[in-house]
């Protein structure tokens, strides 16, 4: 089963998430940026039975915000760590900002936008409510009509390799990519980087691998493409062109993985 672990920023509070997460709900109301000292707050409903606290619990200090409404913070460096209300008993708001893992959900919806702060822009289609989540339907039309609206999410693209544990190691080593599943049974391999992920099947041969990588390739869209340029020079990452400001308006660089997929990062020039 899946397991999650989160602490507080100093580490003396310490729990584990036992199964699925539920979808992450923000919350822009104004006792939670308070809560937070940011645009919003980021929570997932756990049930009690699923929460296990590995130390600290005694630090966990609760201030009751609102009649019945807890807010729980580490007692010693002031972290979040959950709410919970007297209305839902057996359900802690995890401050999902505590977990340790890459995480496969994401966020669900807005609640509370009627006070957002106002330097802070959303720029996502997710349904956003005035109020509660579940006190009225979404104010973005948009969202209303979402579910009879089929909509695309990210693609994937599927690269060939000629050995799983080449690629892992590459996409890991010099482009910061972490694994996120490794099937060698299967001949499959996931890796993920923020929002990017890119799988691979395992050709017949490496000989194989090499002429179809040699004629395909991925385009991955970057934001903050020049701090991306650093991070991947300071890993050793092998380009086929640096950072290059193109003529069809991107800014644009290229890795060759070691079997010649061509990765190529870009971010429209402004
Ligand atoms: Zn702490
Ligand atoms: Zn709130």
């Amino acid at each position: 089963m899946e397991t999650y672990t989160g602490s507080c920023l100093c580490g003396d509070v310490a729990f584990r998430v036992v199964g699925a997460l539920a979808p992450i709900q923000v919350c822009h109301c104004r006792q939670c940026r308070k809560a937070q000292g940011s645009a919003f707050a980021a929570n997932t409903p756990v049930r009690e039975e699923a929460l296990l606290f590995e130390r600290g619990r005694d630090l966990i200090r609760e201030f009751e915000s609102s009649a019945g409404k807890w807010r729980a913070f580490c007692s010693q460096c002031g972290s979040p760590v959950y709410s919970r209300h007297v209305d839902a008993p057996g359900v802690f708001r995890i401050r999902v900002g505590l977990l340790n893992e890459p995480l496969d959900v994401r966020p669900e919806s807005h609640a509370f936008v009627a006070s957002k702060a106002d330097w802070w822009r959303i720029d996502d289609h997710l349904p956003r409510f005035e109020g509660a989540r579940s006190s009225s339907s979404p104010v973005n039309t948009e969202a209303q009509n979402r579910p009879a609206r089929a909509c695309l999410d990210a693609a994937v693209p599927q690269l060939p390799t000629g050995d799983i544990e080449t690629s892992a190691d590459f996409f890991v080593t010099r482009l910061g990519f972490q694994v996120i599943g490794k099937f060698p049974e299967h001949g499959h391999l996931i890796v993920r980087r923020d929002d990017a992920e890119l799988h691979f099947w395992r050709a017949e041969s490496e000989q194989q691998a090499r002429r179809i990588a040699s004629a395909s390739s991925c385009y991955l869209r970057v934001r903050h493409i020049e701090a991306l340029f650093d991070a991947l020079q300071a890993l050793g990452a092998p380009f086929r062109f640096p950072l290059t400001r193109q003529p069809w308006g991107m800014h644009e660089m290229q890795v060759d993985d070691p079997y010649g997929n061509a990765i190529r990062f870009g971010e429209p020039l402004d």
